[in-house]
């Protein structure tokens, strides 16, 4: 769904929202629903929940082999959550580019701003958050999915709180009520279209040639 010709993906969208919010599920009708979009595979040290697949849902590494790519400088984020190691390689964002697609992140908060404060060019970032219908609902859906022990649930939920108070810094939210993933999706979308359609120095670099600007004009 690129605006015109004339647009050269150039996006790193981030994606965050407490864990529950339904991220993953709106990320996956996302991506089904426009083949410009290419999700980022994170690198983490957590264990793989039971569905999930290495080199699919995550690149699931040792400390080791994580703490390697921080020296190498082969993150553009990472960030410490629930007691596991989170980041984004940069070559995520160079396969996505090279596809000529746009990057999309599941990143929590911490990263997310990292990213932010980074001059991407002639990338740009785009942050945007989903924010669930209430607390109450982000905890059944947890326990619903039964994939954390009860000490864990309870460290996500308190980690959601704090998440929630950075939303300051995004530059969209998005609603995600329960069972309500294509309204979440199709916000997105407009977001997403919106942001394609801004006038920026690419756009004009592509447009000049066109129009017959010399540059040096
Ligand atoms: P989970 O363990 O539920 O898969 O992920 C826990 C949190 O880590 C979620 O908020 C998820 O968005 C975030 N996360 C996943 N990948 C990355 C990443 O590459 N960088 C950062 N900073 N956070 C990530």
């Amino acid at each position: 769904m690129a605006n015109t010709h004339l647009y050269k993906p150039n996006l790193v969208i981030v994606i965050s929202g407490p864990s529950g919010s339904g991220k993953s599920t709106v990320i996956d009708a996302l991506c089904k629903s426009d083949e410009t979009l290419r999700f980022s595979i994170s690198a983490t040290t957590r264990k793989p929940r039971p569905s999930e697949v290495d080199g699919i849902d995550y690149h699931f590494l040792s400390k080791a082999e994580f703490e390697n790519h921080i020296q190498q400088g082969n993150f553009l984020e990472w960030a410490e959550y629930g007691g596991n190691f989170y980041g984004t390689l940069k070559s995520e964002i160079t396969t996505a580019r090279e596809a000529g697609k746009d990057a999309i992140l599941e990143i929590e908060v911490k990263g997310a701003l990292q990213i932010q404060a980074q001059d991407l060019s002639p990338a740009r970032s785009l942050l945007i958050f989903i924010i669930p219908a209430s607390f109450t609902i982000l905890e059944e859906r947890l326990r619903r999915r039964k994939t954390e022990s009860e000490t864990e649930l309870k460290r996500r939920l308190a980690i959601a709180k704090s998440e929630v108070l950075e939303i300051a810094h995004y530059d969209f939210w998005v609603s995600n009520p329960e069972d309500a993933v294509q309204h979440a999706v199709a916000q997105i979308q407009t977001i997403i279209a919106a942001e394609r359609a801004r006038i920026d120095t690419q756009l004009i670099e592509t447009i000049n040639p066109l129009l017959g600007v010399d540059k040096s004009d």
